[in-house]
């Protein structure tokens, strides 16, 4: 089969024929992988920065977000069967922890991610635990299907509080940030402003259903929001990683709001909690992954229900095997979502 390798040490990914995955352990599950799609994390590895030298291990399949049909199943599977089609969760949990025992999964100590700690999904066959599988619904394109965990990551992040009528605040309109827009809309936020600094994805934003969109490197951030909104956002989605974004997105907040951060900042950053957080008595919440598995209903339902509409997200699907240019468009941020389609 072909798949995409990190392999050996260095810059850059190759795509090899190697042989197809045979052995499945009792719970493990084959999957003939019909989309996968790019994230942020697959061009971590690819340009081999510091945080993949110190975690990754080639040689390695890499990706991790997929939709797929079940092609085979270990001899204690339960939960698909063969003809399925799933999307997977790609933090995989030990299932033993006290995190994993008491609903929390999502932040479970033994944590494995795929196509990071363990071969991924950007080859034909791939292989996971039957625990980390998610049945979509069967009216949902597999285009969508395959960017279900950043989805999630969108629905995670925003639904942390309830919506309805609330002003909120997105930084950064990545195709995170581009899906949130659409989450918030669907959850009856009353306004949806998104800052961005790259104007192809602040137009993006805006083609998403931000009502307002601002590019704080031509517009002073702040005084947009506040004459805006007159008492600033109940609640700030922070969705870029940028310190900047999150020092001026929390001076945003109204007093009493509340900040959901996913945004990874790589390092640790300064910032005046006593002014910014405790004075304004503003909750935070920081977020990773995805809810197992009550975020992936709610991105199911939405999907399903087209209340929320990938279709100006993901912006590119394109061959496997021309795999090449999706991580060219990725590294020029010239996209919102890629997909790979294996079926062409
Ligand atoms: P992305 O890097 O494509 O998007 C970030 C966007 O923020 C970019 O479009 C960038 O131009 C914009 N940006 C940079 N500086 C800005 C500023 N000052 N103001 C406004 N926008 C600014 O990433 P993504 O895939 O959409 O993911 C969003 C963030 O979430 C990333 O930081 C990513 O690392 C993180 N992430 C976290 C988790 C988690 O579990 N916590 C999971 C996935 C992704
Ligand atoms: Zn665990």
């Amino acid at each position: 089969m072909k798949a995409i390798l990190k392999e050996k040490a260095g810059p850059g990914f190759i795509m090899k024929d190697i042989a197809k995955p045979e052995k499945l352990g009792p719970r493990d599950v084959l999957i003939k992988v019909r989309r996968a799609s790019i994230c942020g994390t697959d061009i971590h590895i690819y340009r081999w920065d510091e945080w993949s030298q110190s975690r990754i291990k080639p040689p390695l399949i890499v990706g991790h977000e997929m939709a797929g049909e079940v092609v085979a199943v270990g001899e204690a599977v339960t939960r698909v069967k063969i003809g399925d089609l799933v999307s997977a969760e790609t933090h995989i949990p030990c299932e033993h922890c006290i995190q994993c025992q008491t609903g929390r999964m999502h932040v479970c100590k033994n944590l494995e991610i795929l196509g990071v700690d363990r071969n991924g999904v950007f080859a034909e066959y791939t292989v996971v635990p039957e625990t980390v599988l998610w049945k979509f619904s069967p009216e949902i394109p597999l285009d969508f299907a395959s960017v279900m965990e950043p989805f999630g990551n969108a629905i995670h992040t925003s639904l942390v509080t309830d919506l309805t009528g609330k002003k909120v605040l997105i930084t950064g309109a990545g195709p995170i940030g581009l899906m949130a827009i659409q989450v918030a809309r669907a959850s009856g936020a009353s306004l949806v402003i998104t800052s961005e600094v790259n104007e192809d994805r602040l137009k993006m934003a805006e083609e998403n259903g931000a009502d307002y969109v601002i590019n704080p490197m031509k517009q002073n951030l702040i005084e947009t929001v506040y004459s805006i909104t007159e008492d600033g956002v109940d609640i700030l989605l922070e969705m870029s990683g940028n310190r900047k974004a999150l020092i001026d997105g929390l001076e945003c907040v109204t007093m009493g709001g509340e900040v959901s951060l996913l945004g990874i900042f790589g390092g640790s950053i300064d910032i005046n909690l006593d002014s910014l957080v405790i004075m304004k008595g503003i909750t935070m919440y920081g977020i990773t992954g995805r809810r197992m598995f009550d975020t992936w209903k709610v991105a199911d339902e939405l999907l399903k229900s087209k209340k929320v509409d990938l279709s100006k997200v993901v912006t590119h699907v394109i061959p496997f095997e021309k795999w090449e240019s999706g991580f060219e468009l990725m590294l020029n941020k010239k996209c919102g979502k890629v997909v790979l389609n294996f079926d062409e």
